[in-house]
């Protein structure tokens, strides 16, 4: 297998280094290295991160092939710089037995391009009545940590108590999409008087809040691990602060679009293409808030209230978008762009250093998700997991830069921040800013 050479590379530190990556390892990291035969790699300029980690990944397969495949999202996740993922459970049948889990997670290994862990339901088929095969699916080879019924709620209290105390036992998190089911029925976007304005039915804050004060307080109870899912209001954010001043074992994340957009973008007024009202590009779950609960995320995250940023990468097909808003799927594409919109909404912003952007995207994502051999430092002897960013650059962002097979993203038009040159998982997924072909990154195992 190749060595590859990477050149002056500027590390989270500010410090420049050579990486020498060979048979899927950083064998050396230093200054003057030289190897004969070696592919070099030139990163003068270039931040070297180490690759990042998204506990939160809708990658559709099996059931949802037309909007994305294990494949096609572990390229999307590549081209953004990610060299793991965890896979929502959602998918058709539901991700609730060893036997799907463990489908989920070979689909992973033979694409190649990252780590795919898969997530466990909950509850069977996700209906929030009886508990998932979760003792098997933690057992499994698949060895799952993260549960969760993500795209609804564990709204019943009595479940809810007994899937933490279940999950404790294998060291396991749950994953809560905080939504009370019954305050947001029909809703279609942040309820306030845009919404009043715009005619659409709201969905309160507090639908979200209420939900993660009661799990917090059922963590507390039972001791167990609790990770919340897209936090997006600024209430929610005084809620887990309470939480961890208490000592909850509660971690918590934010997705980019969250730290960046607004409700009024459902008024009008985004770039071309997406400048027009209604554009269900910009309808997700949950919905886009209000400017101060976007400035209140921001600041949560760089204080540590709000662990991670996660993406909530959610394709759909253009018929499941192109519709009127009402009739349209949630959700929007997000791992090519979440480390574009981190660099804009919190380097800067001045709220978070490089450190920082390589802690809520890489080290504390896969602490929580027990992702094993990720969100390390750049080390010699550690696995080759990184990616080389471009700070510097800027570019208009359109559907050429989407390696996913869906392009519901809300960032068409807009100007970005930043590029990712290379991606190595193990050995080069992306190089020159494009992610390679199958057969130079598929084939078993990394190594
Ligand atoms: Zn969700």
């Amino acid at each position: 297998m190749t060595t590859h050479l990477i050149r002056s590379a500027t590390l989270v530190d500010g410090t420049r280094a050579d990486l020498l990556v060979r048979d899927g390892i950083v064998a050396e990291l230093g200054t003057g290295l030289s190897a004969a035969g070696a592919e070099v790699v030139e990163a003068d300029g270039l931040l070297a991160l180490p690759g990042l980690v998204d506990l939160h990944t809708h990658l559709r397969e099996p059931g949802g092939e037309a909007s994305e495949t294990v494949l096609t999202g572990s390229q999307a996740a590549a081209a953004g710089g990610f060299t793991a993922v965890n896979a929502m459970a959602n998918s058709s049948p539901v991700a609730d037995t060893a036997g799907v889990v463990e489908q989920v997670q070979a689909l992973g290994e033979r694409a190649g391009y990252v780590t795919v862990r898969p997530i466990g339901a909950v509850s069977k088929g996700l209906a929030g009545e009886q508990l998932s095969e979760i003792g098997a699916m933690a057992t499994s080879r698949a060895k799952v940590r993260v549960f969760s019924d993500d795209g609804h709620c564990v709204s019943d209290a009595l479940l809810m108590r007994r899937a933490l105390e279940y999950i404790k036992g294998f060291d396991g998190v749950l994953a809560q999409h905080a939504q009370d089911p019954r305050l947001t029925i029909g809703a279609q976007m942040n309820e306030g008087a845009l919404s009043a304005e715009l005619g659409l039915a709201g969905w309160p804050a507090v639908a979200e809040e209420s939900i993660i004060a009661r799990d917090v307080l059922l963590a507390e109870h039972v001791g167990a691990r609790l990770h919340i899912c897209h936090l997006s209001t600024a209430g929610s954010v005084e809620v887990v602060r309470w939480a961890k001043a208490r000592g909850i074992a509660v971690t918590a994340e934010v997705t980019p679009h969250h730290l960046l957009l607004t409700q009024q973008l459902i008024a009008g007024g985004a770039p071309a293409p997406l400048d027009g009202a209604y554009d269900a590009r910009f309808k997700v779950n949950p919905p886009l808030r209000r400017e101060e609960d976007v400035l209140a995320l921001r600041a949560a995250l760089a204080d540590g209230t709000i662990d991670i940023v996660a993406t909530d990468h959610a394709p759909h097909t253009a018929e499941a978008k192109q519709c009127e808003w009402a009739a349209a799927a949630n959700g929007m594409v997000g791992l090519e762009t979440a480390l574009p919109v981190v660099h804009q909404t919190m380097v800067e912003t001045g709220l978070l250093d490089w450190a920082g952007v390589a802690r809520v995207l890489s080290s504390e994502p896969a602490r929580i998700g027990r992702v094993d051999g990720h969100g390390h430092a750049i080390a010699a002897g550690s696995p080759a997991e990184f990616t080389l960013y471009d700070p510097a650059a800027r570019r208009s962002f359109d559907t050429a830069q989407l390696a996913g097979k869906s392009v519901n993203s809300p960032y068409l038009g807009r100007s970005l921040p930043g590029r990712v040159v290379a991606t190595f998982h193990g050995r080069p997924t992306v190089l020159d800013g494009s992610v390679l072909a199958p057969e130079h990154v598929s084939g078993g195992p990394r190594g």
